[in-house]
Parts: structure tokens; sequence; C-alpha cells
């Protein structure tokens, strides 16, 4: 017998920005026929416009919809990124490169970073950024894409830095272009099932009503539906992220050079981004409104900025946290309307597309959403975000800067448990808690550790196993190797430049 299709579901994407795009275009590209997707946008409102440093997954993402790296790379104006390098965190005029990609090797069962932590504190080692590939290689201008073995060349991967305003409106052509209905306008009601609470209707100004069986909340900080139609409580978190709004202003380049990697500044009353582009630098000073005005901030970037800017600083307002569920009933929030966490270590696309795989995996093909795969969405996106929180928190933490009243408050402040018993065990062992799931390794809580000074005051006693002129013969040959590797890739621009089809037009 013939197996009966499962009727699509209709799902409506409200919002056009990019967690809006990036959603309806998966959706309909992952899912095919079992979904019928119509996305809802407001030219009146716009969007949010800004950030525009991503994680390595992103590249997965663009992947599995089979979009051409390079052809994306020219649409978006994008460079390649290898990490971020962190000045005046930790300590004023100190400052390291939080790479996508590891320091050593393990050796005899025994992480590389307690090889270090011997050798350092011996007096022989350097400085630890020097035995990783993708810092040597960001802060040399380098770039070429990593090996697919397992020589050292393999041991890094890289990420965009884009512009923000062309992502969205690529990935919005990818999605029409496979079947996603566009309709313009701004949404002035949403309706509700009287029985269930379900969402079943969306009305704009003019009248018009678009109806479907599942909704996705992409509407921003709004968030329109999950946070205001069903009411669902917001968790603040910035008891612990005070930084709550951002002056962001875009300059033109200074050099011929693009660095390969995003540049966080700590400042008196935050920080600062640097992101260099094909075509232009992003800039934008992200602060406390407890600690600095808007006025202040904006006069900061002003006199920060080492070349032309391109338009006046634009202020923008948020807070840090998440809604205590972010799927509820049939609305599913994602993007900036399911929760924020400041850009510092560009997480929020890659929160953006973690939940969209998750509903993907998790949706509801054939009937009714099971509260079971809500509840797992829930759990699943809930751990994504208080990772990401706990490794932002440790930047602000982890440090000796006494020279604000800012500084003062992170550095003092009570982090959550969750965190503590984090630092706790790296302090008295030298261990970073695992996790098979989520983000941020090993790697790179070493990195912030080691890079602003939070050293443990124990590590691994096996590191004395060895013989130390050996270890410290293999630590040598590792830089060796790693400097000879630099040496051969190209320059960043050289390889950005080497392949017309991966040039933006000049704007
Ligand atoms: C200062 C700052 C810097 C950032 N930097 C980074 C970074 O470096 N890396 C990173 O990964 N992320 C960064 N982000 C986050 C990133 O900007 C967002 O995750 C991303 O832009 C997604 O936004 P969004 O689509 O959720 O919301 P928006 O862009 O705000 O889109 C909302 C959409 O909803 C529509 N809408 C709203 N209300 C209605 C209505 N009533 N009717 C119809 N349509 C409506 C709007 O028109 C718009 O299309 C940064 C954010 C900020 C604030």
């Amino acid at each position: 017998m013939p197996l009966t299709r499962p009727k699509p579901v209709k799902v409506v994407v409200l919002g056009g920005g990019t967690a809006g795009w990036m959603s309806a275009a998966a959706l309909a590209k992952l899912l095919g026929d079992l979904v019928e997707v119509e996305l809802v946008e407001s030219e009146d409102i716009g969007i949010v416009g800004v950030g525009e440093a991503t994680l390595p997954h992103i590249r997965g993402f663009v992947e599995r919809l089979g979009i051409d790296e390079d052809a994306f790379i020219k649409a978006t104006h994008a460079t390649y990124k290898l990490g971020i390098d962190f000045r005046d965190f930790g300590r004023l005029g100190e400052s390291y490169v939080h790479p996508f990609g590891s320091f050593g090797e393990e050796f005899a069962g025994v992480g590389f970073h307690h090889y270090w932590l011997e050798m350092q504190r011996q007096g022989r080692a350097d400085p630890l950024g020097s035995y990783s590939l993708a810092v040597e290689a960001a802060l040399a201008g380098k770039f070429r894409p990593p090996a697919e073995d397992t020589s050292l060349a393999s041991t890094y991967g890289y990420a965009y830095q884009f512009d923000a305003t062309l992502f969205g409106p690529f990935m919005r052509e990818f999605g029409l272009g496979i079947g996603v209905k566009r309709t313009e306008g701004k949404v002035v009601e949403v309706c509700q099932d009287a029985a269930s609470g379900d969402v079943t209707t969306l009305v704009l100004e003019d009248g018009r009503t678009v109806e479907g069986d599942l909704f996705v909340d992409c509407s921003g900080f709004r968030s329109l539906m999950l946070g205001g139609a069903l009411g669902e409580e917001w968790e603040d978190w910035s008891r612990w992220l005070p930084c709550d709004r951002a002056a962001a202003m875009p300059c033109s380049h200074v050099t011929e050079e693009i660095e390969p990697f995003t540049q966080v500044i700590g400042m008196p009353g935050g920080w600062r981004w640097r992101i260099p582009l094909q075509h232009r630098i992003g800039n934008g000073y992200v602060f406390a409104s407890a600690f600095m005005s808007e006025d202040e901030a904006c006069s900061a970037i002003r006199g920060a900025a080492e070349s032309m800017p391109l338009a006046d600083p634009r202020v923008l307002r948020f807070r840090a946290g998440r809604r205590a569920r972010s799927w509820n009933r049939n609305v599913v929030a994602i993007g900036l309307a399911s929760g924020f966490l400041e850009p510092l270590e560009s997480t929020s696309i890659y929160l953006t597309q973690m939940a969209i795989t998750y509903l993907i995996e998790l949706f509801p093909v054939n009937g009714p959403i099971d509260s079971r795969d809500r509840d797992e969405f829930n759990r699943l996106v809930d751990m994504e975000y208080d990772r990401v929180r706990d490794f932002l928190i440790l930047h602000y933490h982890a440090t000796v800067r006494d020279d604000s009243e800012f500084w003062n408050h992170v550095r003092t402040m009570e982090v959550p448990d969750t965190l503590k018993g984090k630092m706790e065990l790296w302090r008295e062992t030298g261990r970073v808690e695992r996790y098979a799931d989520g983000l941020f390794y090993d790697a790179s809580w070493i990195a912030v550790y080691v890079g602003q000074g939070f050293l443990p005051r124990r590590h691994d006693p096996r590191t004395a196993i060895p013989d130390p002129a050996g270890i410290g013969r293999a630590m040598g040959s590792l830089q060796q190797a790693i400097r000879q590797e630099v040496a051969a890739m190209p320059g960043h621009r050289e390889f950005l430049t080497g392949r017309a089809e991966r040039l933006a037009e000049a704007p």
C-alpha cells in the first residue's frame, strides 16, 4: 500500500532579521515537503542590523543549506576569522587570543596545558598562544583553511566576519528561492485559541491575516508572540552581565591588511569591538548604563576610531537574559526574541543556529506537538544559554582591573554557582569541567583562564613522570613546526583576494 504523506505543517515565522531568515530558510530546506513556510516582516520596523562576528559552526549551517562558500563571502562582504584578540581584560596592557583551535597535544593521557603549566612553573615556557597554530597565524595576519587530515594544519577552525545588513537579505534570497512565502506587513494582533491558548492567527495592520500550525517568533527584542502574547517570563541576568547598551560606528579601512580576527578591547565602562570586513571596519562600544552615559560612550567610540567614520554612532539597548522557556504552546522563539547575551564571544548567531537545529530535530512532523519534544528543546536551549552565560561572566570576573567602577563591580560580584564550581575546579586542579554538548570546550576555557592570568594552584602530577628535558624539546619542536606552517600560509588579504568569486563589489 502506498504511504500517505503527512499534510505539511504550516510554519509562520514572524520577523525578517538574521534569525527569521535563517529559520525560514533552514526549515524549508531541511524539512522539505513536510512544511510550508511563510515569513512575515515589517519594513517599517526594520532589523537590529548588527551582528558581524560569528563562530565556526556557521560554516556547517551554510554548507548544510548547500550554499557555495565563495558566493556567501562575496555577498556578505565577509572576511575569515581565526579567533578573538582580547586586550586589557585580565589586566590593562595585556592581551591574548582566544583561538578557534587547540594548544599543543595531549601526551600520555595528560592535557597539553598541564605540561605548559609545569614548564611555566619552572620558568621554561613561552606564552601559551605560541603553542597554537590558530593564534600564531592570526597574529601574523595569515590565513588558509585547515587541512582535512590529522596533521598540525588541521588543528584549527575558522568563522566569518560579515556585514549584518547583508546576511539577512542573502538568506532571504535563498529562502525565497526554495519556496518560502514572504508577507510584508506589521503585525498588530496575535490571536489565540480560547481553549488551548495556542496561537492561531497573526493580524496585520491592513487587516490581512496569516494563519499557521506552528509559529516561530523572530520578532527581535520585542518578542511579540512568546514574551508579548504568551507572557513567557524573562530571566534577567544583568546582575552578572551589566552591559546593556552599545554604540556602534562603522569606519573605513586603515591599512591594506585585514586582520583574520575580531578584536575586543576592555574599556572603562565595558569593552569595544573591532571587526574587519572586506569594505570597512565595524566598531562598537558595549557598555553598562549604570556606569557610563550614552554620550560618554559615543564620544569614546568616536575617539577610538583609527580611520574615517562612515556614520554617526548608533546606540542600541538590550538586556542580558532569556525567556524561561523558548518554546511554549505552539510558539518557538529564536534569536533575540528568545534571549540575549552580549556579543563578547560572538555567540548570538550561534544560539540562533543551534535553536534551529534542535527545532528541526524535534519538529512535530507527525501531528500535534508532543510536550516531551518541547521540554527537550527547552532543556537543550537552556543548557546552551547557561554555558555561554558562565563563559562570558568569566571574562569580567577573572580580572585584576580596578581602574573604574565598572571593573570594580564585575571583579567583586557574586557569580552563578555553576561558574563558581568551574573556577574552583580550575584553581585547585588545573582541570576544566567537561561536557559532551554545547559550546566552548577545554581550549576556550584554558585560553581565557591563562590569558587573563587566572592560573591554577596545582596541575596534573603526572607531568612529573616524563623526562622534563624531553618535554621541553617536544614543546620547542611544536613551536618550530607552527612557525614553519605559518610562514607557508598566505596573508589573509592575499588569500581573500586570490579568487575574484569571493570579492565584494565596491560599495
Ligand atoms: C550591539 C550588538 C552587537 C551584536 N554583535 C553580534 C555578533 O558579533 N555576533 C553575533 O552572533 N551576534 C551579534 N549580535 C546579535 C545579532 O545582532 C542578532 O542575534 C541577530 O541580528 C538576530 O536578530 P533577530 O533576527 O533576532 O532580530 P531583528 O534583527 O531585530 O529582527 C526582528 C524582525 O522582526 C520584525 N518585526 C518585529 N515586530 C514586528 C511586527 N509587529 N510586525 C512585523 N514584523 C515585526 C522586524 O521587522 C524584523 O524583521 C549583536 C547584537 C547587538 C545588540
